[in-house]
């Protein structure tokens, strides 16, 4: 388990891709499926080639038997950047997907499991949410209506109907999923959920940290702390964009920078890194997220009249 966790972070770090802008149409799908099979491949995966605008395989990678599992194969399949394949990943060892029917559902899960489940790669479907992990999956477990465990889905740029998969942002979670599937399993309504705040947490720690991130939201830690980035926001909706505050270079003008105002999290897209209000607090100060969150709950840091999201 360990060993896999080393393998799996070690190429992110020596491998860091070439950001491709691959779309213009605000779609979160930076790279070419070139450079995303070969993450894929970097991350333990094997990749399927799809047809393109289906999810029907190519005739003789029935069963999987086929699947690409070296760099040269995907170069062949998905090399051409122009390429209108799609892109299958089956996974090997612990690894899984939970395949969220909905958005609505997938939200309603992000709102009380751990945050290392929440962090943990992302994508969306054209319909829902695949969030990717690694780990023992628990004996006997029955999930809610709408929500799969599943060893193969299509992945980011494919096409289906139209509609992308888009990619998402940090590397696999790999380990214990205790509390992972607490709010899924056939006992839970989503409906419950969303109306009831009070989804039993196990530690104190986390009804704090719950409670910073209820009470603190991104817009005020960027008007306090990155005040440019937060005049550059624009957006109404859910999704607002920014210019990054953390490129080295100064001020970035492509607005790579977005806050997601419904669950108070932040990301870049050109560098890849998203997390939630307490560490962009900890970026934005150059603090540890322990500091971090002693300074939102005690001190008076961000106390007074916060202006929230523009
Ligand atoms: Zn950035």
């Amino acid at each position: 388990m360990t060993t896999k966790a080393q393998n799996k972070s070690a190429p992110a770090e020596t491998e860091a891709p070439e950001v491709t802008f691959r779309h213009h149409d605000n779609k979160q799908n930076y790279y070419t499926p070139g450079i995303a099979a070969r993450l894929w491949l970097s991350r333990g995966f094997d990749v399927l080639p799809i047809q393109p605008n289906s999810k029907r395989i190519f005739s003789g990678f029935g069963q999987y038997q086929n699947r690409l599992r070296t760099i040269a194969e995907c170069v062949h399949w998905f090399g051409n950047e122009h390429t209108k394949n799609n892109m299958a990943v089956v996974c090997n060892g612990e690894d899984f997907i939970i395949d969220f029917d909905s958005f609505e559902l997938y939200a309603a899960w992000a709102k009380v499991a751990d945050e290392k489940f929440t962090l943990s790669y992302t994508e969306y479907s054209p319909r829902g949410v695949h969030v990717f992990l690694c780990g023992p999956l628990p004996a006997g477990l029955k999930l809610i209506s709408g929500v799969e465990i599943k060893r193969v889905c299509l992945v980011a740029p494919s096409v289906v109907n139209g509609v992308s998969y888009e990619s998402g942002f940090g590397e696999i979670f790999p380990g214990e999923l205790t509390n992972c599937f607490s709010s899924l399993s056939a006992l839970f309504s989503p409906s419950a959920a969303a109306t009831s705040p009070a989804v039993a947490r196990p530690h104190n720690q986390n009804d704090l940290i719950a409670d910073i991130k209820s009470r603190v939201l991104c817009a005020d830690v960027l008007w306090k702390f990155a005040p440019k980035t937060y005049e550059s926001l624009r957006g109404a909706g859910r999704f607002r964009s920014a210019r990054c505050p953390f490129h080295k270079a100064g001020m970035e003008v492509k607005h790579s920078f977005w806050i997601d105002t419904e669950l108070n999290l932040w990301g870049c897209h050109a560098e890849s890194i998203r997390g939630d209000v307490i560490n962009l607090y900890a970026k934005l100060t150059g603090k540890t997220n322990t500091e971090a969150i002693k300074d939102l709950l005690f001190s008076s840091t961000m106390a007074g009249p916060i202006r929230g999201p523009k």
